[in-house]
This record gives structure tokens, C-alpha cells and sequence, in this order.
């Protein structure tokens, strides 16, 4: 028994030291990242999965903006020591250079089913393939036997900043271990920002309280609730991220004293901004996304997540008319839906 854990010791102090050598790396290259684990991983021996689950170390960070997983596994072989997961959007692969994953046998799934490969010799017929799909969600999959692969991938993929700035070290209030850059970090896991943000003093453009933006303008005011961003400021009556109702709605509904929920036309508004919106009704989470059928029409797709269903709309006004939850139509039942917000 002494021997097996021995060994299990062993196994997970090579997972952490290259999760930390990892670190440093993006570290270096200025890239806020996230240490966590990842429970639920299966042992893969050869290429069969067995049914043992077990926790491996994995950091959280974004490549131009895109969720990206890097999965250190205990068992491993020379071919082997984990695995890297990137989560685009259809928009976001389409202005992806594959080339860059070129020194990995990597594998495109679709995020709903994840059964779905998109792979094709011809990066061309690739994206084409990925163009005329119907998933709008994306999974980049690969498994590498050294750390330079994935290092070779960030380093093409990463913006570097103009300036170097220093890196700090905290535990995020979500438990993370968190490394970003000093003056401008978010945690890659929760979002929250760190604690070491550089911030200026503001006004809120809707209560007119005093609160802090930072170096791009975006902040929250504690006041009222509503999210600083400068588009926000320029634009008046639109829906922008992060907000889910326009500035001049936000005025209108702070004086009556009512909060900033977004009614049916304002969500719609905000999905053609985000093309991924969520709400949620009797316990259920539903989806709902933009498609691209063709080049200047969307569809719409609901998706409700328990019966893993999914129903099309052709135009936003079918689905504010037609779109039904458990049978009922979504704009009579649009107050009792809660968690309307961004997919999450
Ligand atoms: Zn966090
Ligand atoms: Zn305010």
C-alpha cells in the first residue's frame, strides 16, 4: 500500500511541476491563467478509456479571447502527457489560423454533441465544413507528448502587450490560484477582477453616483448595479455587452425604481449582439443561439438544455411569436423566466 501511494505521489508531483512550469511560461508571456482541477478525467490506456475517474491538474486562460484548457494527466507515456481543449465560437474559428495547431494531431468536435468531426486534410475544406455547419459552438482537442508543442501553440496565438507588465499572485474568491498581470487582470475561471486593478474615479451615467472605471472604462457601479463601457456612453438606446438593456432604458427604469431586467425584444437585441444568450425557467436552463444558415440570415436556435431539444426560428420575429417552454409561448411567459443573461 505504502508503495502505491509512493508512486501515486510521484505521479501527481511530474503533473504539478509541469503545470507549474506552464505558469511561469505564461507568466513570462503575460497571460492571465488559472491553476484548478479537473475531476471526472478517465485513464486512457492505449487508446481505450477505462472507468476509473480521478482528479489531474489544468490551467484556465484565454488565447485571443478564446477559453482554452491545458490538462496535465498522471498517466502518461511517451507519446503522452495531457491534453489541450480551445472553445471557439463559429465566428472565432473561422478567423482562427488552424496552421497554428499543425504540430499536434488535433481534433475539431462540435461543442452540443461533440460527435461531429470537422477535421479534413484541406485546412480550406475545413472552415468550409465548420461555415455551412449548424453548430455554432466549437471544441479544438488535442493530446501532446512535451510542454514546447503547447508552448509553440500560445506563442502564436497570444497578443502580446505592448508594455511588460508585472505579473501578481492571489487566490481568487472562487478558490482559483490565479496569476495576471498586476494592473489588469480577471480571473480566467470567475471573471472577477483582481484586486490589484489600477482604477480611476467616474461618475455613473445612470444614478450619477460615484464609482471606478478602469483604463478602458469599464467598472460596475455600486449604486445601481449598472456596468460602466464606453460604447454604452456613445450608443444610448442599443443593448451592449455587458449590460442586457440600453443606457437610456437603464435611466428610465432606475426612476421608477425598477430593476434592470431585459424584456423579450431586449434579449433578442442582446443575442444579435453576443450570439449566445441563456434564461432559465422551472429549473431549467435554455440556450438560445444564433446559426448561420447562410451568409446574411441567422436563425435562431432554442435549446432546452434538459431534453437537449433544439427548435429553429428563422426570424426574430418567429421566435418572439412562436418560440414555446413546456408548451407555452415564450413572450407570455417571459417575467417568470430568471437568469436571463449572456451564455454563461
Ligand atoms: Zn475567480
Ligand atoms: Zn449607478
Amino acid at each position: 500500500m505504502r508503495i502505491t501511494v509512493k508512486n501515486l505521489n510521484k505521479l501527481y508531483a511530474t503533473a504539478f511541476e509541469k503545470m507549474e512550469n506552464m505558469s511561469k511560461f505564461l507568466g513570462k508571456n503575460c497571460v492571465d491563467h488559472a491553476l484548478d482541477f479537473h475531476y471526472g478525467h478517465r485513464i486512457k490506456i492505449g487508446k481505450q478509456f477505462t472507468n476509473e475517474l480521478y482528479p489531474i491538474p489544468l490551467i484556465r486562460f484565454r488565447l485571443k479571447g478564446i477559453k482554452t484548457e491545458v490538462f496535465f494527466d498522471v498517466y502518461t507515456n511517451n507519446d503522452y502527457i495531457g491534453y489541450i481543449k480551445v472553445y471557439p465560437n463559429k465566428a472565432e474559428i473561422l478567423s482562427l489560423d488552424l496552421e497554428v495547431f499543425a504540430n499536434l494531431k488535433y481534433l475539431i468536435y462540435g461543442y452540443h454533441y461533440q460527435q461531429e468531426l470537422y477535421n479534413s486534410e484541406d485546412l480550406k475544406e475545413t472552415k468550409n465544413i465548420i461555415e455551412k455547419s449548424k453548430d455554432t459552438r466549437f471544441i479544438i482537442y488535442a493530446d501532446f507528448d512535451n510542454l514546447e508543442q503547447i508552448y509553440n501553440v500560445v506563442e502564436k496565438l497570444i497578443i502580446k502587450s505592448s508594455q511588460r507588465f508585472s505579473m501578481a499572485n492571489y487566490k481568487c474568491e472562487c478558490g482559483h490560484y490565479v496569476t495576471i498581470e498586476s494592473y489588469d487582470g480577471t480571473c480566467p475561471v470567475c471573471g472577477r477582477e483582481s484586486l490589484f486593478k489600477r482604477k480611476f474615479k467616474t461618475k455613473c451615467p445612470v444614478c450619477e453616483a460615484k464609482c471606478l472605471k478602469d483604463q478602458y472604462g469599464n467598472g460596475e457601479c455600486e449604486n445601481c448595479g449598472w456596468k460602466l463601457d464606453k460604447f454604452a456612453n456613445k450608443f444610448k438606446n442599443r443593448v451592449i455587452y455587458p449590460n442586457l438593456i440600453s443606457l437610456n432604458k437603464a435611466k428610465q427604469l432606475y426612476s421608477e425604481g425598477k430593476p434592470f431586467e431585459p424584456n423579450l425584444d431586449d434579449f433578442v437585441e442582446a443575442l444579435y449582439n453576443y450570439s449566445e444568450m441563456q434564461f432559465k425557467y422551472n429549473g431549467v436552463y435554455y440556450t438560445v443561439e444564433l446559426a448561420c444558415e447562410n451568409d446574411d440570415e441567422y436563425d435562431i436556435e432554442l435549446y432546452n438544455s434538459k431534453t437537449s431539444e433544439t427548435f429553429i426560428f428563422k426570424t426574430k420575429e418567429e421566435f418572439k411569436n412562436n418560440a414555446k417552454v413546456e408548451g407555452k409561448f415564450l413572450k407570455d411567459i417571459w417575467e417568470e423566466t430568471t437568469e436571463k443573461d449572456w451564455l454563461q
